[in-house]
C-alpha cells in the first residue's frame, strides 16, 4: 500500500521532508529542509533520519530554500548516492546555497566547541561539512519545467511553477499501484501573485493526493500592491536623503534581494533615484544575483519586458556596487549620506548587516527599511518593534534612526490565494495534507477547506505515517480497538507519571498526540 511519512514541516514551518513508500516498493524524499527556530526543533537536524538514506531511490527538491534543501548534505554524509532531482534553476542555486549553509554550520560549531573546551564539555561535530555539500552537488539533475520525467516502469513526475522563488516548483507524481495509477501532488511554497520577477504559480489540473503549505493559513496579506510599494520605496529614500541619511535594507539573499533591486532599478529609471552610492554587500547575495541574471529567459513577462525596453538585465543597475571583500564592505561605513545598503541576513541575526546597523541605527537622519518577514527573537523584530536600545556584536546601540517596512515583497500565498488555488483545480484531491505551517495556521485553513469544498483534510503531526488508499486512513494512530477500561487507566497513569517528570519541558509531538488520542478514547468509554 502507498504511504506517505511526514518527516518535517509537519504542524511547524521549517525542515520540510516528506518519505513516500510505493506499492512496488519504490522510495522517494521530497524536500529535505533544515529545521530552523525554537532549540527544540533544530535539535532534530543533529539527530539521526527517522529512514535509511540509503534505502532512498530518488530525491525530489520544491525549491532552494533552506528549509526545503538544508540537509541534502547530511543525506549525502549519511550514505545517500541517489538522483536528486530538480529543475535547473534550483540546482544552479543549491550549488551556492548548500556549501554557504556548511560554512555557518561549521563555524558555529567551532564557536561552541571553544566554549565547550573551555568547560571540559564534550566537543560537537557539525550537521555536515563543506565538502559534503560539494560532493552532494554531483548528484543533482537540473530538469525544465512541464517535461513528464519517468523515473522507471511505476514512477513519473514534472514540476510545474510555483510562483514562490526563482526555480521553484509545484511536484506532480505518478505512481502505477497494484490496479491504478494514483497521483501525489507536493506544492512546495506557493508564490504570491503579482510579484517582481516570478511568474504567478501554475494551476493544477487534478490530483488524487495533495501535500499544500499553510504558512498563511489563517491570514490575508494586508500589502501594498506593485504601484503603492514602490511609491512608498521611493518616499523612505528621498526623504532619508533629504535628512542627510541612508537607508540600510536587511534582505535574504535569495528573491527578496533581486525583487528590491528591481524595484530600485525602476525608479532609477523614472529619475527618483539619483544615489551614486547604491551597495549589495554580502557575497552570498551577489552570487545569488548573478544566478538570476544568468537565468532572466525565466523571469516573468513584466520584467522581460522591462529588459527589452533597456537592452539589460533588470538586475543589472547603474550604480549598483557589488562589495565582495571585508575591506570593500567597511569602506561603506566612511560614507555619512546618500547610500542605499543593502545586506543579509534578512533577519539581522548574523553576518555584514549587524555592522550596517551599528553605524547607522544610533543617527537620527538614517532609516533601517525592512521588507521581509523578522522571526520573533531575531535582532530585526526587536527593532522592528521599536526597541529604543539594542546590543549589536556585545556594544549597545541607541535607535534614533526613522524605523519602517514594506510589506508587498511577500513571497507565499495567503489565506485568500491558497482557497483560490485549490478552487481552480478541476479534478480535486480525495484528501488534503497541510503542511508548512503552525498548527493554528493550518487549523483555520483546514475548516475552511472542507466547508468550501468538502475535501477531508488532514494536519499531519511529526513522523505521522499515513497509507494513501480511496479513503485514506492514518497507520501510525494508537490501535484502541481491543483495549480495556482497566488497560486505558494503565496506561494514562504511566503516561501521567512521564508527563510528570518532564516537568517545565515542552513535550515532543509524539507525547502530546499519544495523550491527546488517550483522553479522547477515554471519554468515549466514559460517556
Ligand atoms: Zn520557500
Amino acid at each position: 500500500m502507498m504511504k506517505i511519512i511526514f518527516c518535517g514541516g509537519a504542524e511547524t514551518v521549517t525542515g520540510s521532508c516528506y518519505l513516500l513508500k510505493t506499492d512496488s516498493g519504490e522510495n522517494l524524499l521530497v524536500d529535505c529542509g533544515l529545521f530552523q527556530g525554537s532549540k527544540a526543533i533544530k535539535e532534530r537536524n543533529y539527530g539521526d533520519f527517522p529512514f535509511e538514506p540509503n534505502e532512498i531511490d530518488w530525491v525530489l527538491l520544491t525549491h532552494a530554500h533552506i528549509d526545503h534543501i538544508g540537509r541534502i548534505p547530511k543525506l549525502y554524509k549519511k550514505g545517500y548516492r541517489g538522483p536528486i532531482i530538480t529543475t535547473k534553476i534550483t540546482k544552479e542555486l543549491c550549488a551556492v546555497l548548500l556549501p554557504d549553509s556548511a560554512y555557518i554550520q561549521e563555524m558555529e560549531v567551532e564557536r561552541k566547541n571553544r566554549k565547550n573546551l573551555r568547560a571540559g564539555k564534550p566537543l560537537l561535530e557539525p550537521i555536515y561539512t563543506v565538502s559534503d555539500a560539494e560532493e552532494c552537488i554531483k548528484l543533482f539533475e537540473g530538469k525544465g519545467y512541464d517535461e513528464i520525467i519517468k523515473l522507471n516502469d511505476n514512477v513519473s513526475l514534472r514540476f510545474t511553477d510555483a510562483g514562490h522563488i526563482l526555480g521553484s516548483s509545484i511536484i506532480e507524481i505518478w505512481i502505477k499501484g497494484t490496479d491504478e495509477v494514483k497521483k501525489v501532488t507536493f506544492t512546495g511554497d506557493l508564490g504570491n501573485y503579482d510579484k517582481p520577477i516570478v511568474n504567478d504559480p501554475e494551476i493544477l489540473e487534478g490530483t488524487d493526493f495533495l501535500v499544500i503549505e499553510s504558512t498563511y493559513g489563517s491570514r490575508n496579506h494586508d500589502e501594498e500592491d506593485e504601484a503603492a510599494r514602490i511609491e512608498k520605496l521611493s518616499e523612505v529614500i528621498e526623504s532619508t536623503f533629504n535628512r542627510g541619511g541612508n537607508v540600510v535594507i536587511p534582505a535574504f539573499a535569495v528573491e527578496r534581494t533581486q525583487d528590491l533591486i528591481f524595484d530600485l532599478n525602476k525608479l532609477i529609471q523614472q529619475g527618483k533615484i539619483k544615489s551614486e552610492n547604491i551597495f549589495l554587500d554580502s557575497p552570498l547575495a551577489i552570487a545569488i544575483t548573478e544566478i538570476f541574471c544568468k537565468n532572466a529567459d525565466s523571469f516573468d513577462e513584466a520584467a522581460q519586458d522591462f529588459s527589452r525596453e533597456t537592452g539589460k538585465c533588470p538586475l543589472e543597475v547603474q550604480n549598483l556596487r557589488f562589495t565582495r571583500t571585508a575591506e570593500e564592505s567597511k569602506a561603506i561605513n566612511n560614507i555619512k549620506s546618500g547610500a542605499i545598503i543593502i545586506s543579509a541576513s534578512g533577519m539581522c541575526d548574523a553576518g555584514r548587516i549587524k555592522h550596517h546597523l551599528k553605524h547607522n541605527l544610533w543617527r537620527r537622519n538614517s532609516t533601517i527599511l525592512f521588507i521581509g518577514y523578522q522571526a520573533q527573537g531575531t535582532l530585526g523584530r526587536t527593532i522592528l518593534d521599536g526597541a529604543r536600545k539594542v546590543k549589536i556584536h556585545g556594544e549597545e546601540v541607541t535607535v534614533n534612526a526613522r524605523i519602517e517596512s514594506i510589506k508587498g515583497y511577500s513571497s507565499h500565498s495567503d489565506q485568500g490565494d491558497i482557497l483560490n488555488w485549490i478552487n481552480n483545480i478541476t479534478r480535486k484531491p480525495e484528501l488534503i495534507f497541510l503542511v508548512h505551517g503552525e498548527v493554528e495556521e493550518s487549523s483555520i485553513l483546514k475548516t475552511l477547506i472542507e466547508e468550501n469544498y468538502q475535501i477531508e483534510t488532514h494536519i499531519p503531526y511529526y513522523l505521522e505515517e499515513y497509507t494513501l488508499t480511496k479513503r485514506a486512513r492514518p497507520v501510525s494512530h494508537y490501535d484502541f480497538s481491543r483495549k480495556t477500561a482497566a488497560e486505558l487507566q494503565e496506561e494514562l497513569e504511566d503516561l501521567l507519571s512521564q508527563l510528570q517528570q518532564v516537568g517545565e519541558r515542552l513535550i515532543l509531538e509524539e507525547e502530546y498526540h499519544k495523550a491527546d488520542e488517550l483522553f479522547k478514547e477515554l471519554k468515549k468509554k466514559l460517556t
